[in-house]
């Protein structure tokens, strides 16, 4: 076989990256792990929210070995959480138990690439791929380009993937299929830190949600999401973000002394994984995948699941000659369920984000409820919500 410098270039340092290069080089693979950013972890775009191990449990009831992935370090974690609040228009609100933990994303990204590079991973940071070329990757490393050749590349570069586009998977180009995500993390912001505040409405967070993640004391991620087409035109995500803050009738009292410390802004792939989500010699994995929760936009969890199954299945590919199929198989089989389902969730909420009169007309109509929105979280269907999902397309789809 032709020589080639590497088994394995993992492009992009993000959780899903980190855990495939992490996995395939426990296995003896020689891997490169390269990441754009300066330093591993920075920017960080994200609230940093991770349900505890006993809420994937019920979350992800066919992922293997969970306590192995949902066990950050201590020093990573920067507050526990145990409940979430919606709060919807015209101020209904449910409050559900759900645990998890709140991360500072900068030191958990970066423990997750020390341990790949302790697993044997090399690891490049400055290091931003251009090009796929056939043989392995065109990159530009500290402003010099070279090519890097390798047998498996892993399109591991987040949400709208360079990489995975490059190799000829389907990644989504509609503007629907997106969230963007913008947040400030902030002080002096008046909360119940156990709680992670979720609010609704068209006039803040038209297509998603707004939230309050709890920091710490008084440090909170305060974010507004949004979808382009659900958007109002000239109004754009800072109009929403700035609404939110000043003029939501709780949200506002609880952030009236709240000073920005940081700004972040990212896309979240929200219309459920890419078909395919792998070719000959190249797969790809976390949002690059579209592995994300489409109903929360949430994407680390998914992202260290399947991480951890591609690690494994290149293994597989190059020490025992299987097709890297089995990397969508296997990922398909431990997480697929749980993203399908959301996904049809997401397509349930679509029908009431679009307005707030529908989200009032299914308030009174009992089909919110602490019940209902429990199967939300855990990504359930079952009888009742396929009878829900029936009554919404019927009465909200005309
Ligand atoms: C505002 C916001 C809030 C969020 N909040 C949460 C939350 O609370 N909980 C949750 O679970 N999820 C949340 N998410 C989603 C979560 O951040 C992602 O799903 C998660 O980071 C996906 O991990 P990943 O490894 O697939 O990709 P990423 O974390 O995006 O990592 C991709 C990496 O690839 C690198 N890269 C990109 N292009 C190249 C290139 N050409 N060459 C080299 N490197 C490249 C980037 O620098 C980056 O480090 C949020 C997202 C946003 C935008």
């Amino acid at each position: 076989m032709e020589e080639r410098d590497y088994d394995v270039i993992v492009v992009g340092a993000g959780p899903a990256g980190s855990l495939t290069a992490r996995e395939a080089a426990s296995r003896d693979l020689r891997v490169l792990l390269i990441d754009r950013s300066l330093e591993i972890g920075i920017p960080d775009k994200c609230g940093e929210f991770i349900p505890s191990l006993e809420e994937m449990r019920r979350l992800a009831p066919r992922a293997e070995d969970l306590e192995a992935l949902f066990d950050p370090p201590g020093w990573c974690i920067l507050n526990r959480t145990s409940r979430v609040r919606f709060s919807f228009p015209g101020g209904f609100e449910v409050s559900i138990p759900f645990k998890g933990v709140v991360v500072e994303r900068k030191l958990y990204d970066k423990y997750l690439a020390v341990e790949a590079a302790r697993a044997g991973a090399e690891l490049m940071p400055n290091a931003k791929a251009i090009a796929l070329t056939g043989r392995g990757i065109l990159l530009k490393h500290s402003g010099n380009l070279s090519e890097v050749s390798a047998r498996v590349v892993v399109a591991a570069d987040g949400a709208y993937s360079l990489m995975a586009r490059r190799g000829g998977l389907p990644v989504p180009r509609d503007p629907y299929d997106y969230a963007v995500g913008y947040q400030h993390e902030m002080v002096d912001v008046d909360q119940d830190s156990s709680t992670i505040e979720m609010y609704f409405g068209e006039h803040y967070a038209p297509g998603t949600y707004a939230w309050i993640i709890p920091k710490g004391r008084d440090i909170a991620n305060v974010g507004v999401g949004a979808r382009t087409p659900y958007m109002k035109p000239g109004l754009g995500i800072r109009d929403y973000f700035d609404r939110f803050v000043k003029q939501h009738p709780e949200a506002s009292e609880r952030l009236r002394k709240a000073k920005s410390t940081a700004v972040k802004v990212g896309f979240i792939p929200v219309s459920g994984p890419l078909k395919r989500t792998y070719g000959a010699d190249i797969l790809a994995v976390g949002d690059a995948a579209g592995q994300t929760i489409p109903s929360v936009g949430g994407g680390i969890p998914p992202a260290l699941i399947c991480g951890r199954i591609a690690g494994w299945a290149i293994a597989q590919h190059l020490l025992e000659g299987q097709t890297l199929r089995l990397y969508e198989e296997e990922w398909r089989r431990q997480l697929g369920e749980t993203l399908e389902n959301s996904l049809r969730i997401r397509r349930m909420t679509d029908l009431l984000l679009s307005s707030d009169r529908r989200f009032n007309l299914a308030v009174k109509m009992g089909l919110v409820n602490e019940e209902t929105v429990m199967k939300v979280v855990l990504c359930h269907i079952d009888a009742k919500m396929k009878l829900i999902e029936g009554t919404l397309l019927r009465v909200l789809k005309r």
